[in-house]
């Protein structure tokens, strides 16, 4: 079977035509990145992901990590890919070229993300830890911390974790118990156990470097009390040489549904009482600084996502190009045809290319969001692109990770019995991306933050500013008689949209708040419904624009493409947010009323 992650017209469309990346190159922090670089970037991660990592794939599942004596191993294999990662500089591309990072714009960064983690998210997810935890210590670290871990960090020589879980504590970190004490010389150390750290131990790297967070003694309780403390594996001399081991260990990694080749690794901190790490930025402003690094971490999560339900859509599409089985519905011959004739499987191989292609614009979106930030000079605009990029966080993440799972579960159905054996890589695909809706904050997190936070912050100034933008599109769509229809749908359901986040802003903060939370996460997924049709309305625009100009061939078809993905979306599942939001706005308060013991089972 032919070895597929994305799409390399798809991608080009996002960049180039909807996104227009090369803009960037005008101004001097991304002068380098011209349409030239952009592509030949693109392209190195292409190969570089086909050839070199998707062989990874199936070996880190089967094999997995290894756990003997505090030491775990992974897949040789993975190591391989390891350095030619190092060798790419695909540990830390946005990052500051100062510290061994590329600069490069977020938006390519994204859709080439989209090659490297869809060829093995296990390892992919491992080495991405790398920009989070680097990115910390480059914002709040001191001199000497980013003296002695940043350009390793950056440049994948030693890789980095981010230890938050213990066993007590996963949403709510706020009580964790890991705790710290203040030594003389001003380091401080670390006695506790951590779960489910990513990474916390492997073979591919000298070193690692754990950013931790802690209580130090006698620091407030909840939230308001936790530091943040790197912690590495092995101490590090001035000169960069390494020193003795610090006394952080995995005591055992977890068996799971998918990931198998990334390490999820249980960590004790001091059992010998040797454990020390050093205060990053001030004590008890842990928490905060995790948060401001949030938005960074929580769209790698759903750039994960959308990797895998790019891979698992084309598998599903060239197996339905080549399975053969019945005859077509109607019509006199009776000769049995390739399954994507019938149209069931159409409509499922539709859906998932709405959800892929709507997913990775609005990943690019937010990506340039960010790029723009960077480059303007206007502090008002500046600020209107945070607003956007905060209410759009929980979407990238939380809608973006259910949809993915969604597709990857519809590219089983589409194989059918094949589907669900480990002949063909969707059951993996589906396995591995299930994590996606529980780590860095759990899809419910993800609605609670759009509800309780996003939308009450700046009085919904966020939430407007996003209308805005939508409404725009809608507004030139309308100019098209093609398209004016289905700008119509979407204002239309923006319309809903609007009275439901009124409705539900108010009962959040009045007596029906309970009802109002049953209901946060249809919010989110309304929410989300609505900004795929306004990326797909977007998408029929620039098409509607080529088509109209004349082009022809395989270019043709796939402007044709947008435009029926644009056409199937506004008017087939657009409805049923419609209907998600009405019974959203019920507040039904049955889930809230129903007692304990209501619930049977005892
Ligand atoms: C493979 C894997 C890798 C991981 N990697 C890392 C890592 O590198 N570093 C790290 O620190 N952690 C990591 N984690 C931990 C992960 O972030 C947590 O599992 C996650 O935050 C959820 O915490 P929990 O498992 O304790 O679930 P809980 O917090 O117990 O949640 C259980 C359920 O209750 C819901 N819930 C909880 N609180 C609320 C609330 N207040 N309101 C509404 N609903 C609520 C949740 O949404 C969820 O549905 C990893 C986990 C896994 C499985």
């Amino acid at each position: 079977m032919a070895q597929v992650i994305a799409d390399r017209r798809e991608i080009d469309f996002v960049l180039h035509e909807q996104f227009d990346v090369s803009r960037l190159s005008k101004y001097e922090k991304f002068s380098e990145f011209t349409r030239k670089t952009a592509d030949m970037i693109i392209s190195e991660a292409r190969t570089l992901a086909i050839k070199e990592i998707l062989p990874t794939l199936k070996i880190g599942d089967e094999i997995g990590c290894r756990y003997e004596n505090g030491n775990v191993t992974v897949p040789a294999e993975f190591k391989r890919a390891w350095n030619q990662l190092i060798q790419g500089g695909w540990f830390a591309p946005c990052q500051n070229p100062e510290w061994g990072g590329q600069g490069m714009p977020r938006l390519l960064h994204v859709m080439a993300q989209n090659y490297l983690i869809g060829a093995n998210m296990s390892l992919l997810m491992v080495a991405g830890l790398n920009q989070g935890a680097g990115h910390i210590i480059e914002r709040f670290g001191s001199e000497e911390q980013k003296h002695l871990y940043l350009e390793k960090i950056y440049t994948g020589h030693w890789s980095g974790t981010m230890a938050l879980t213990e066993s007590e504590c996963g949403s709510n970190l706020g009580d964790l118990s890991t705790a710290a004490v203040k030594n003389e010389d001003g380091s401080y150390s670390l006695t506790g156990n951590k779960i489910f750290i990513s990474g916390g131990d492997h073979d591919m790297t000298d070193n690692i470097i754990h950013l931790v967070l802690a209580r130090i003694q006698g620091a407030p309780e909840g939230s308001r009390g936790i530091s943040l403390f790197v912690v590495p594996k092995f101490h590090v001399n001035e000169d960069g040489t390494l020193s003795e081991r610090n006394d952080i260990v995995c005591t055992g990694i977890e068996e799971k549904m998918g990931l198998h080749g990334s390490p999820t690794c249980s960590m004790a901190l001091g059992s010998n009482g040797r454990c020390t790490g050093t205060l990053v930025g001030e004590e008890n402003k842990g928490l905060a600084m995790m948060f401001l690094m949030m938005n960074e971490a929580r769209l790698m999560v759903g750039a994960q996502a959308l990797s895998c339900a790019s891979s698992a859509y084309l598998y599903a599409l060239n197996y339905a190009r080549t399975r053969i089985q019945g005859p077509p519905i109607s019509g006199k011959d009776r000769a049995s045809v390739a399954i994507i004739k019938h149209p069931d499987v159409r409509r499922m191989l539709l859906t998932m290319k709405c959800y892929t292609e709507g997913m990775r614009s609005l990943l690019g979106y937010i990506a340039n969001l960010e790029d723009q930030k960077i480059v303007s000079d206007n502090n008002e605009e500046k600020e209107r692109y945070q607003n956007l990029i905060e209410i759009l966080t929980p979407v990238g993440k939380g809608y973006v990770t259910d949809r993915a799972v969604d597709v990857c579960n519809m590219a089983i159905q589409v194989f059918g019995g094949y589907g669900y054996t480990s002949e063909y890589p969707v059951e993996q695909l589906l396995r591995d991306v299930r994590i996606t809706t529980i780590y860095e904050g759990t899809n419910g997190i993800q609605a609670m933050d759009l509800l309780g936070r996003k939308l009450q912050m700046k009085n919904m100034k966020l939430f407007f500013d996003l209308k805005d933008e939508i409404q725009k599109t809608v507004s030139e769509a309308r100019e098209f008689d093609s398209l004016s229809a289905l700008a119509g749908r979407v204002e239309n359901a923006l319309h809903t949209l609007c009275q439901a986040v009124e409705k539900m802003d108010q009962s959040a903060r009045g007596e029906a708040v309970l009802q109002a939370y049953t209901f946060a996460g249809l919010l989110l997924e309304a929410a989300g419904d609505v900004i795929m049709a306004w990326m797909m309305l977007w998408r029929a625009i620039i098409s509607q624009k080529k088509t109209d100009s004349g082009v022809e061939g395989k270019g043709a078809e796939f402007y044709d493409g947008q435009l029926k993905s644009a056409e199937f979306f506004i008017r087939s599942v657009l409805p049923v947010t419609l209907g998600k939001m009405v019974s959203m706005m019920d507040l039904c308060s049955a889930a809230i009323d129903i007692s304990d013991t209501s619930f049977g089972g005892k």
